[in-house]
């Protein structure tokens, strides 16, 4: 059977899932600079199939009834714990939830034993925040159970940047010749980064917009070296929003700014903040997202956070769906 002809969903729930997994090569989910185009492709069709499940009055089904789905998260997150959590027990899952400032991380345990001790109690998939960058690696390296990279430190957050993308397709359609534009705090973003890696086959153009001193020293170099060749920079946002068809401004990262990084916030707001004047600037049907949570004022002001070109409500939603569509993949998929 191809990757793209379906079959009804397990258990006879009815809803159309690719049937064939065949493009699918991960084990454990840490970043998407290993994701083909088709491994993209096929969580974006797992994921419609949820969105099915999801609009449904009893959003239930038995697909991964007897495994057993944690969460351990080091960073605070509303958005992304909420999400996989939801996406796990909408499965059928088990789900246990670890919150790091109470677990016995706090009275010394290091991070390996606490995930050995997650194993030992036969957990078949464990999703992980953590503000080392790395730190979600070292857990696949020392452990035979699944990991998931719910964010860590600067470096990546795979599942913000696919429901990105995801949401972009679902608005935009073909994603070729597009224009996306990721401004402000591009040093410390897990989630920028992850968009990079994750757009780098749809044939969009990126421009990252950024004072000086929130682009990482060498940044340019690094995506020639990486061959993110649709990626470039440019620090007047004015003009880097002209013509964008998708405006995704970040928050200022304080919990890991060095001080100094800004002159004033005055003068980052006059300079950075994506407002109706500056829109206006984006082309006529450009779309408004942020991977939340939102500094309203700062980066963003209320009238573009909650107008009408606004999609982030709508990545909320999405989130639920790719990390189901993930879950699938990883707990109830084919790689052990
Ligand atoms: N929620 C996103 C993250 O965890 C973005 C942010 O925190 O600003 O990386």
């Amino acid at each position: 059977m191809s990757m793209h002809e379906t079959k009804s969903w397990p258990a006879g729930q009815g809803t159309m899932l690719p049937a064939s997994m065949e493009s699918w090569n991960h084990k454990h989910i840490l970043d998407l600079d290993d994701f083909s185009r088709e491994e993209i492709d096929l969580v974006f069709e797992i994921a419609d199939g949820m969105v099915e499940i999801l609009a449904r009055d009893v959003k239930k089904v038995p697909t991964l009834r007897g495994k057993t789905i944690a969460t351990m998260f080091f960073e605070p997150s509303t958005r992304t714990r909420a999400s996989f959590e939801l996406a796990a027990k909408y499965l059928g899952a088990d789900t246990v939830s670890l919150d790091a400032a109470k677990s016995s991380v706090a009275k010394g345990e290091s991070l390996i034993d606490s995930l050995r001790t997650l194993q030992a109690l036969q957990v078949d998939t464990i999703i992980i925040r953590h503000p080392c960058s790395g730190a979600p690696y070292l857990a696949a390296k020392h452990l035979e159970t699944k990991i998931i990279n719910a964010g860590d430190g600067c470096h990546a957050h795979p599942s913000q940047g696919l429901l990105d993308i995801y949401t972009m397709r679902k608005q935009l359609g073909d994603l070729s010749g597009r224009k996306l534009v990721i401004i402000g705090d591009i040093m410390h973003s897990r989630v920028a980064r992850s968009n990079l890696w994750g757009t780098r086959n749809f044939d969009i153009k990126v421009i990252l917009c950024a004072p000086p001193a929130l682009i990482p020293y060498g940044l340019k170099q690094w995506t020639e070296n990486c061959g993110l060749h649709h990626v470039s920079i440019e620090h007047d946002l004015d003009t880097a929003i002209e013509g964008a068809d998708i405006v995704m401004p970040l928050r200022l990262q304080k919990e890991r700014q060095q001080s100094g990084l800004i002159s004033s916030m005055r003068e980052y707001i006059r300079l950075y903040q994506v407002n109706d004047a500056r829109l206006s600037r984006a082309k006529p049907g450009a779309i408004i997202m942020h991977p939340g949570p939102m500094n309203e004022g700062i980066e963003i002001n209320h009238d573009v956070a909650y107008g009408k070109r606004s999609l982030i409500e709508q990545q909320v939603t999405n989130g639920v769906a790719i990390r189901m569509a993930l879950l699938y993949l990883i707990a109830g998929g084919k790689i052990r």
